[in-house]
C-alpha cells in the first residue's frame, strides 16, 4: 500500500468578479468548501486510482478536521495516521477573480504543528509499499520520514512543492522526486527542465518532471524519457500535478513499468484538467481505463 504524510486543509474558495483592493469590501458571487492541502489531494487521487493509501497528518479538534477526516474516510483511506493537534485545522482562504485567477492565504495550523514522526506515522511508513512526501509540513519532519522510510525499505516520491531548497542529506533519501519545471529551476539552479532534471538525478533515482500541457519526461541515470501530453481542453489546471503523482505511485506501487505508469498518471491529470476543482476533478480508476482504452 501507500503511505501519504502530508497536509490536509479546508479550501475556503470564494468566487468574485473582482478580488478586493487593500481596505475594500466587495460582494462575492459563491463560496464553497472543499478538502485540500497538497498531500489530501495526492491521497485522493492515488485512492481513486485503486491503491490501499494510509494518511499520515494532522487536523485540528474541530469542525474542519472531522470533515476532512470523513471525506478521506468516505474514499477508502485508512486515517488512523490523522492525529488530532492543539492546533486549528489547516486552512486554505482563496479568492477567483472573473478572470480566473487566485489570491491565496495558507494558515497550516495544525500541519505546522508536526514538530516530529509520532508513533502512528513511523508505523505507517514501516507499513507501506512506498511513501509520499510533499513540502507543505515542516521541513525537518519530512526529512525525519525520508531518513525512516529509508531505514525501513520504503520506496520514497518527493513533490518539492511549495519550492523551497531542500534540508540538505534529504534528497540522498528520495527515490523519486517529482518537481514541476519551476521547481526544478530552483532545485538545480538552472532553467532548462530537462537539464535540471538530469543534475537532480545524480542525487536520487529517478526524476520525472512534469511540464504542464508538454507531458512530463523521465529520467534516470544518463536515459532521458518524454511522455506527451493527453490533448485536451483544458478547463481548471488546479491539482494536476497532484493527480499526476498520485497516480504515478499508485501506478508504480502496482508493479506497473515506468512507461505505463507514466501513461496512467498523464491520463488521470488528463481527466482532471478537463474539470473545475482539486479534489473533485480527480478521476476513478474506471474512468482512467476507458481514458486510454480510446
Ligand atoms: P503542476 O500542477 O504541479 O504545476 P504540471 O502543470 O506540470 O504540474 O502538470 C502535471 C501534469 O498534468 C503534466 O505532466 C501533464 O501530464 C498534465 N497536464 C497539465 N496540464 C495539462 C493540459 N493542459 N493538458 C493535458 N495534460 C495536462
Amino acid at each position: 500500500g501507500i503511505a501519504v504524510l502530508g497536509s490536509a486543509n479546508m479550501d475556503l474558495v470564494v468566487t468574485v468578479d473582482r478580488a478586493p483592493g487593500r481596505g475594500e469590501t466587495v460582494t462575492g458571487r459563491t463560496f464553497t468548501t472543499v478538502p485540500g492541502g497538497k498531500g489530501a489531494n495526492q491521497a485522493l487521487a492515488a485512492a481513486r486510482a485503486g491503491a490501499a493509501v494510509r494518511f499520515l497528518g494532522a487536523v485540528g479538534d474541530d469542525d474542519f478536521g472531522r470533515t476532512v477526516s470523513t471525506i478521506l474516510r468516505a474514499d477508502g483511506i485508512d486515517v488512523s495516521g490523522l492525529v488530532t493537534s492543539a492546533e486549528p485545522t489547516g486552512t486554505a482562504h482563496i479568492t477567483v477573480d472573473g478572470d480566473g485567477d487566485n489570491s491565496i492565504v495558507v494558515v497550516p495550523g495544525a500541519n505546522g504543528s508536526l514538530a516530529a514522526l509520532t508513533p502512528e506515522h513511523r508505523a505507517g511508513i514501516e507499513a507501506a509499499d512506498l511513501l509520499l512526501l510533499q513540502l507543505e509540513l515542516p521541513l525537518p519532519l519530512v526529512a525525519e520520514a525520508a531518513a525512516h522510510a529509508r531505514a525501513a525499505g520504503v520506496r520514497t516520491v518527493l513533490t518539492p512543492a511549495p519550492a523551497v531548497p531542500l534540508p540538505s542529506g534529504l534528497l540522498g533519501d528520495v527515490d523519486v522526486l517529482v518537481p514541476n519545471e519551476h521547481e526544478a529551476a530552483l532545485l538545480a539552479h538552472t532553467g532548462d527542465p530537462v537539464a535540471a532534471g538530469h543534475r537532480l538525478a545524480a542525487e536520487c533515482g529517478d526524476v520525472v518532471v512534469t511540464l504542464g500541457s508538454q507531458g512530463a519526461v523521465h529520467i534516470r541515470g544518463g536515459d532521458e524519457r518524454r511522455v506527451p501530453a493527453f490533448a485536451v481542453p483544458a478547463v481548471d489546471t488546479t491539482a494536476a500535478g497532484d493527480t499526476f503523482v498520485g497516480v504515478l505511485a499508485a501506478s508504480l506501487a502496482e508493479q506497473l513499468p515506468w512507461e505505463a505508469a507514466m501513461r496512467r498518471a498523464g491520463a488521470a491529470a488528463a481527466l482532471s484538467v478537463q474539470r473545475f476543482g482539486a479534489s473533485s476533478s480527480m478521476p476513478a480508476r474506471g474512468e482512467i481505463d476507458a481514458f486510454l482504452a480510446t
